[in-house]
C-alpha cells in the first residue's frame, strides 16, 4: 500500500493504473477509521482492480463552533487498517495541499435538499462536502465513489451534484454498519462518555420501534412524536426526527416507502441515524 500526501504523488501512484484501464474505486473519509468506513473499502475491494481511500478533515465542512480542532487524527493507525482490507493507495493530503495559498472563489451549491434536515442545523456544511469531494474526484478520476448511507443527506446530496455536473463516475451507496447494540458506528461516537455510550443505542432501538408501530399503522406524526419522547426521556437534546420519501421529499402519512431520520445531542455530541421502513399496502 502506498500513502500520498501530494496531489502529484497521488497522480504518480495512479499513472500504471490509468494507462491500462483498471477500474479505480475511491473512498473518502476524515479518517479515524472504524469498521463502517473499512466496508465502504471492502465494497470498493469487491468491485474495483485499485481501491483509493482518502483521508482529510476538511476545515470548510465545519461551522464555527464545531469540532475541527479536536476532530481525531488517527493516520498511523488508519494506514494499519487500511493495509489489512486491502487499500492500495492512501490519499492524506495537508490542508494547504488542498487549498492553496490563493482564496477560492468558487462553490459548489446544491439547492433544495440541503435545506432540510442537516442542512437547516449546519449551515454551509453541504457546500463544503460538495467542494471537497468534487476536488477529489478530479484528482482521483474513479470509475466509482463509495458512500454510507449513515450520512444519507450527504449520500443524496454527491448523487445530485454528480448528476448535475455530469461528473463521470458511478455513486455505490453502502448499509450503515452497526455496533452490536445497533449505534451506528461514527468517529464522534468516541467523544461520549461510558454513560453515554451505554444511552446512545436508543436512537437505533427507538428507530426499530417506530418500525413496527408504522407497520401497525400508527399515525406517522405521532410515530415521530413517540421517537422524540422518548429520546428527551433518555436525556438526549434532539435537533430533528424527521420522516421523508427515499428522496427526501416531504411526507405527511405513511404511503410508501420512508427514511426516518434522528439528529440528537448527548452532552455536545451530536449523533444522526436514519432507518428506511418498507411500505406494504
Ligand atoms: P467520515 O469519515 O465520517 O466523513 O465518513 C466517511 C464515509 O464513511 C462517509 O461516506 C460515511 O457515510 C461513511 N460512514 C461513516 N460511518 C459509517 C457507518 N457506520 N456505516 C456506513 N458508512 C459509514
Amino acid at each position: 500500500m502506498k500513502t500520498e500526501t501530494t496531489i502529484q504523488g497521488l497522480t504518480a501512484s495512479l499513472s500504471p493504473a490509468r494507462s491500462s484501464r483498471k477500474i479505480i474505486g475511491f473512498v473518502p473519509t476524515m479518517g479515524n477509521l472504524h469498521e463502517g468506513h473499512l466496508n465502504l473499502v471492502r465494497e470498493a475491494r469487491r468491485l474495483c482492480d485499485v481501491v483509493v481511500v482518502s483521508i482529510f478533515v476538511n476545515p470548510i465542512q465545519f461551522g464555527p463552533n464545531e469540532d475541527f480542532e479536536n476532530y481525531p487524527r488517527t493516520l498511523e493507525h488508519d494506514s494499519h487498517l487500511l493495509a489489512e482490507v486491502g487499500c492500495d493507495i492512501v490519499f492524506a493530503p495537508s490542508v494547504e495541499q488542498m487549498y492553496g495559498h490563493k482564496p477560492r472563489l468558487t462553490n459548489i451549491s446544491v439547492s433544495d435538499i440541503t435545506n432540510d434536515l442537516c442542512g437547516l442545523q449546519r449551515p454551509g456544511h453541504f457546500d463544503g462536502v460538495a467542494v471537497v469531494v468534487t476536488k477529489l474526484f478530479n484528482m482521483v478520476q474513479p470509475n466509482f465513489a463509495f458512500f454510507g448511507q449513515k450520512d444519507y443527506q450527504q449520500l443524496a446530496v454527491i448523487r445530485q451534484f454528480v448528476r448535475d455536473l455530469n461528473i463521470p463516475l458511478e455513486v455505490i451507496g453502502v448499509p450503515i454498519t452497526r455496533a452490536t447494540d445497533g449505534l451506528a458506528l461514527s468517529s464522534r461516537n468516541g467523544y461520549l462518555t461510558e454513560e453515554q455510550r451505554k444511552t446512545a443505542p436508543i436512537i437505533f432501538q427507538s428507530l426499530k420501534e417506530a418500525e413496527q408501530q408504522l407497520k401497525q399503522a400508527v399515525n406517522l406524526a405521532e410515530v415521530l412524536e413517540n421517537i422524540k419522547q422518548t429520546l428527551t426521556q433518555a436525556g438526549f437534546i434532539v435537533d430533528y426526527v424527521e420522516a421523508r420519501t427515499l428522496d427526501l421529499d416531504k411526507i405527511e402519512v405513511f404511503n410508501q416507502d420512508v427514511v426516518l431520520f434522528v439528529a440528537a445531542k448527548l452532552g455536545t455530541t451530536r449523533l444522526i441515524d436514519n432507518l428506511q421502513v418498507k411500505y406494504t399496502a
